[in-house]
């Protein structure tokens, strides 16, 4: 039985690879200036709790550190990736392949990560036997990592001093308990927006610490695989290069102690092997690029994204979307595999399908009341039909 530091490394080492395997576009490059790019990696792994553990299955790996301005969804239909910070991507990639193997299955070919059961239609589960890790090559943005700034962006301009009373720090100045972006990084237990350039549009997309935090109380299956699910999926682990006493303490602290009552509280682990295209040089600047890598069965699908669509599909922003612009991660492509699974659905909208998951809605209200009892303050309405 591997120790847990051992298990972490393994997943850190595993993960890692598969993003050496990625196509050069989907990684950071040098600039024609000489200027280096970074990026942050994530990935999502099963483990089998047998032992062995080095029966680690890669699911979904993605790089991203970019979030669309809200003013960028107007044309959207579902097909824009709000948010390409690379931890929700992964767990967004995690999504595409459970829906996948879903739409995959047959009973005679048995799948080797999830099982059904007898109802008609048939709910799935996790395989008892898989556990799973998240891996992120950095502390996620928000709330767990508010401490850590002058270590990880003191040369990006969003990381302004601010006193208690100015209302810049607002979204809205009615919901105090939802601050823009790192503006008054002192302050604890808030829900943050997406850090982003003050001089630019603002992405009302919620910082990883707010998003993790409640995929913790509220697994992580997403509206459509929690309606093709028999039961949640929670993530055990998430692992950080590098954590310390003073950053697990910090992580512990915006994980453990801001919703009441979970019982999936995640395990931090720490690897030693830290990741090789993180910022490492003062002069180096965030990559435009995103990508995603999926690993369904025996095939894989590698995407480069780039402005919330795939590269090499842009349009600028007063012009309608290009055809097939859109990630297999997009509510777009997934509502596809979804309404091929439970084609009843076909003449129901994302968004109307979304309206009658009673159960998981009355949650997560719970738990955006529970983190921002002043309000929620949503990103532009994206359906899909
Ligand atoms: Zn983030």
């Amino acid at each position: 039985m591997p120790t847990k530091d051992e298990l972490a490394e393994r997943i850190s080492t595993k993960v890692i690879g598969e993003y050496s395997k990625l196509k050069a576009v989907c990684r950071p490059v040098t600039r024609p200036t000489g200027i280096g790019e970074w990026t942050i990696l994530a990935g999502v792994a099963a483990i089998n709790r047998d032992a062995s553990a080095d029966n680690i299955k890669v699911l979904s790996i993605a790089t991203g550190v970019k979030a669309l301005p809200d003013s960028e969804l107007q044309r959207s239909r579902g097909k824009l990736l709000h948010d390409c910070h690379a931890e929700i991507l992964a767990l967004r990639g995690a999504n595409t392949v459970f829906l996948n193997h879903i739409k995959d299955w047959d009973l005679k070919n048995v799948d080797d990560l999830i099982e059904s059961n007898n109802e008609i239609p048939p709910k799935f589960k996790l395989k008892e036997k898989w556990e799973l890790a998240l891996y992120i090559s950095k502390l996620p943005c928000g709330d767990a990592s508010m401490d850590f700034l002058n270590d990880n962006c003191k040369s990006d301009d969003d990381f302004l001093e601010i006193d208690d009373d100015d209302i810049f720090q607002y979204v809205n100045p009615n919901v105090k308990t939802i601050l823009r972006g790192r503006l008054n990084f002192g302050k604890k237990s808030v829900v943050r927006t997406k850090p982003g350039r003050y001089d630019s549009n603002i992405t009302l997309s919620k910082s990883c610490s707010d998003k993790l935090l409640m995929r913790q109380s509220s697994s992580i299956l997403n509206s459509l695989n929690s309606a093709l699910f028999a039961q949640p999926v929670f993530l055990r682990y998430i692992v950080i290069p590098n954590l310390d006493k003073k950053t697990r303490h910090a992580l512990e602290q915006s994980f453990h102690s801001r919703l009441p009552f979970c019982s999936h509280q995640f395990e931090f682990l720490n690897c030693h092997t830290p990741f090789y295209d993180d910022k490492n040089d003062e002069n180096s600047v965030p990559s435009l690029m995103c990508s995603t890598k999926l690993f369904i069965n025996d095939s894989t699908i590698e995407e480069a994204i780039l402005n919330g669509m795939k590269n090499g599909f842009y349009t600028k922003s007063s012009k309608p979307l290009r055809k097939n612009c859109e990630s297999h991660l997009s509510r777009f492509a997934q509502w596809e595999l979804f309404t091929q699974i439970r084609p009843e659905y076909k003449d129901t909208s994302y968004l109307q399908f979304k309206a009658q998951q009673t159960e998981r809605n009355q949650l997560i209200i719970s738990i955006k009341a529970a983190l921002s009892p002043d309000g929620w303050i949503p990103t532009k309405t994206d359906d899909v039909k």
